[in-house]
């Protein structure tokens, strides 16, 4: 061989083997550029992937606290509704106390006014403090100021009882109030001489007295009548009563008070 030829044939493989080399270059360089971009979207999806799932897991927790919230709020508003309750029930039952508070005051007021209807009036006259025997038995009688004027005037009725020295235990006026003008522990001077049903004649001794104010033209009022009823059941808490009779019925013929008296307006007569 040539010299020649051989140059030749060397440079053509030098040639062959720089393209090749070159050629092999390139496809490593794309493959390695096709590699880094593989793992550049895989880069991508994982942090996507990442991304997705810290989402999720944000919301779940976001959702949680949503309900956590919501369960929470929602016991506190039942914690706040029972709150409430007991409220409306502590303010019925305030409500019922201050009712029964009230009912009680009225009551009480009621037994003042009973309290009230008698009014202390001790006289001077017209009776004894003594030869008091038990009392049974409780006359009522009719009055009224027959010297003129208003014949209802409870003064001008003590004028009379002080003339004649007489009295009673008690004096209603037309109002209902309950006037005390001797204490049931002395012997009123109100029955005058008498006959009781069991035969009895010393009825001051063992009987109450009571003169409501009306006249023989008139009627005893609705505040008398109650007033009475009310009394006559006071003395009977306190007394064993047998009789509960008029002045007429224990002095007929004598006597003809209490005038148009409706015994069933104090629980009848007791005879
Ligand atoms: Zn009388």
């Amino acid at each position: 061989m040539k010299r020649k030829n051989i140059f030749l044939i060397l440079v053509g493989i030098i040639l062959a083997l720089v393209a090749w080399g070159y050629l092999g270059w390139f496809v490593f360089k794309d493959a390695k550029e096709s590699k880094e971009v593989i793992s550049e979207i895989k880069e991508n999806q994982s942090a996507n992937e990442k991304q997705i799932s810290s989402d999720l897991e944000n919301s779940a927790i976001e959702d949680e606290k949503d309900d956590w919230e919501q369960v929470e709020k929602s016991e506190v508003e039942s914690e706040e509704d029972k709150t409430e309750e007991k409220k409306d029930k502590k303010e019925n039952k305030l409500a019922e106390k201050e009712k029964e508070g009230e009912e009680k005051e009225e009551d009480k007021k009621v037994e003042r006014e009973k309290e009230k209807e008698i009014k202390t009036n001790f006289i001077s006259w017209g009776y004894s403090t003594s030869g008091r025997k038990a009392i049974d038995t409780i006359i009522v009688h009719s009055v009224y100021n027959s010297l003129g004027g208003d014949q209802y005037s409870l003064s001008k009725i003590l004028d009379i009882f002080k003339n004649y020295n007489v009295s009673a235990h008690y004096l209603v006026d037309r109002e209902g109030l309950v006037h005390q003008l001797v204490s049931e522990n002395h012997v009123s001077w109100h029955a005058g001489s008498g006959k009781m049903p069991d035969g009895r004649t010393d009825i001051n001794a063992f009987s109450v007295g009571i003169e409501i104010i009306n006249a023989e033209n008139d009627k005893p009022t609705a505040e008398q009548y109650n007033a009475l009823d009310n009394l006559i059941k006071q003395i009977k808490s306190r007394n064993k009563i047998k009789y509960v009779l008029g002045h007429n019925d224990v002095a007929p013929g004598r006597k003809t008070d209490p005038w148009n008296f409706d015994w069933s307006r104090v629980g009848g007569k007791q005879d």
